[in-house]
């Protein structure tokens, strides 16, 4: 067994620490680089005990690896990754870390096995256990930002409606919110076609342009009326973003929806008669400002037509005022199922309605009128009372001042009024 002992020369020369004890903890040899890092000489220690010197080491451990080691005959590793410094040594390195002992890795290897003696090595792995420290921290930073990450996703998945489609537009992802309010479960709605939330409403062109917009690769705004899974409409203002990659290959479109519902409620509510309800004034009022500014051909050809109820007021005196509101919607509602789906028809004031007829040649437009005039006077309110109206038509000429075509019908209506009212009059 003497030939397994290596020579001092050796052992001293290395740049590690090695010392031989038994499993009393009695050391037989201390080789140079532990006396210059210990400032224990090996005449000082050997043949003394270890813990006489080391009370701190874990002394139940040591002796169960000693005895691992001597019984399998193979080294074994002192607990290197709980207790990285075995025995103290003040680190002479300046170092950024917070590293002010000497870590160690320790291994304990048969040496002379039938007097039980065993060889510990210490070995240096400060600069190792601080690359690890380091990446430790950077570890933890990266684990860090994707919790945040990870909040942030949370955060947008529950407050923020999106949509994520293929480039066939087949929906790939939803966010929990947008799942919330069209009262859908996510896998309703992946791999179905948007147009699920269609509601209908809408005119194809606007599906058409937003079609050909995200796929020219670019963004799409605008406001879609969609419907939830019981039917129910909900307005959202849609951004619909394409999606590309490096070499810009379209990849797939992102939509983000806002609930704009109520805004929409508010803005009907602001155009709308609210006893009759067709359009109010102010909505007559935008439409005529906005086509006297834009004079788009398409828009310029018009007619206007203005209705007040003949003696109105004695319905009112003789049947009270309830019965004259009827009057009023059932009057609307005529007006309305004797016009096309283009004309706009709205509440001017009390009893008065005002018409424009879209695209509309003079004499279509008398012979419109001529039957709104008509159907009213067949119409009996309640089931009993007769009513007509008067009705004033005139033509917008393109580029006037929309407050003239105004005064020409209101003088029309005037002359049917004094001719002997229930008739249509034009004045041009
Ligand atoms: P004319 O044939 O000359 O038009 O006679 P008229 O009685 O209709 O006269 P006028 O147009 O001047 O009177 C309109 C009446 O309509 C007066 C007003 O009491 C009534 N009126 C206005 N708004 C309402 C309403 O919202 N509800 C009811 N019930 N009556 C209204
Ligand atoms: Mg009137
Ligand atoms: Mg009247």
């Amino acid at each position: 067994m003497e030939s397994l002992k290596c020579p001092d020369v050796l052992l001293n020369s290395l740049e590690n620490g090695h010392f031989v004890i038994d499993e009393n903890f009695v050391v037989t040899y201390w080789n140079r680089w532990l006396s210059v890092n210990t400032q224990i000489s090996s005449e000082d220690i050997i043949g003394k005990n270890l813990q006489e010197f080391y009370p701190d080491i874990n002394y139940k451990i040591l002796l169960r690896k000693i005895r691992t080691a001597l019984r399998l005959k193979t080294p074994t590793f002192y607990d290197s990754n709980s207790n990285t410094v075995f025995i103290p040594i003040t680190r002479n390195k300046v170092t950024r870390t917070a590293l002010k002992l000497m870590q160690q890795q320790v291994t304990i290897s048969p040496y002379i096995v039938n007097e039980n003696k065993v060889m510990v090595s210490i070995y240096n792995i400060s600069e190792l256990h601080e690359t690890k420290l380091s990446l430790q921290k950077e570890i933890n930073k990266v684990n860090e930002l994707n919790k945040i990450l990870e909040n942030d996703r949370d955060i947008i998945d529950k407050n923020i409606m999106v949509m994520k489609t293929s480039v066939n537009g087949n929906i790939i992802d939803v966010s929990t919110l947008f799942c919330e309010f069209f009262g859908y479960e996510k896998n309703e709605l992946i791999g179905k076609n948007p147009s699920v939330l269609k509601s209908g409403k809408l005119p194809d062109l606007i599906y058409k342009e937003l079609w050909n917009t995200i796929t020219n690769n670019k963004s799409w705004t605008g406001e879609v009326e969609n419907v939830t899974s019981s039917g129910e409409s909900r307005w959202v203002q849609s951004r619909i973003t394409p999606i590309l990659d490096d070499d810009g290959v379209l990849m797939e479109f992102n939509a983000v929806y806002q609930d704009i519902t109520n805004k929409k409620l508010l803005e009907v509510l602001y155009v709308t008669d609210p006893l009759t309800q067709i359009y109010n004034r102010t909505y007559f009022d935008e439409l005529m400002t906005s086509i006297a500014l834009h004079q788009r051909k398409a828009d310029t050809n018009f007619i206007i037509l203005i209705t007040d109820i003949d003696h109105f007021k004695s319905i009112n005196d003789t049947y009270g005022h309830q019965v004259g509101d009827e009057a009023l919607k059932d009057v609307a509602r005529v007006i309305k199922d004797s016009l096309r789906e283009n004309d706009v028809v709205a509440r001017w004031g009390g009893e008065e309605f005002v018409i424009m007829l879209k695209n509309t040649e003079l004499d279509e437009a008398q012979m419109i009128a001529e039957k709104l005039r008509a159907n009213i006077e067949k119409t009996k309110i309640q089931n009993v009372i007769d009513i007509t109206t008067s009705i004033g038509l005139t033509k917008y000429y393109v580029g006037e001042d929309t407050n003239l075509t105004f005064k020409r019908a209101d003088n029309a209506l005037y002359k049917a009024k004094e001719s002997g009212r229930n008739m249509v009059v034009t004045e041009l």
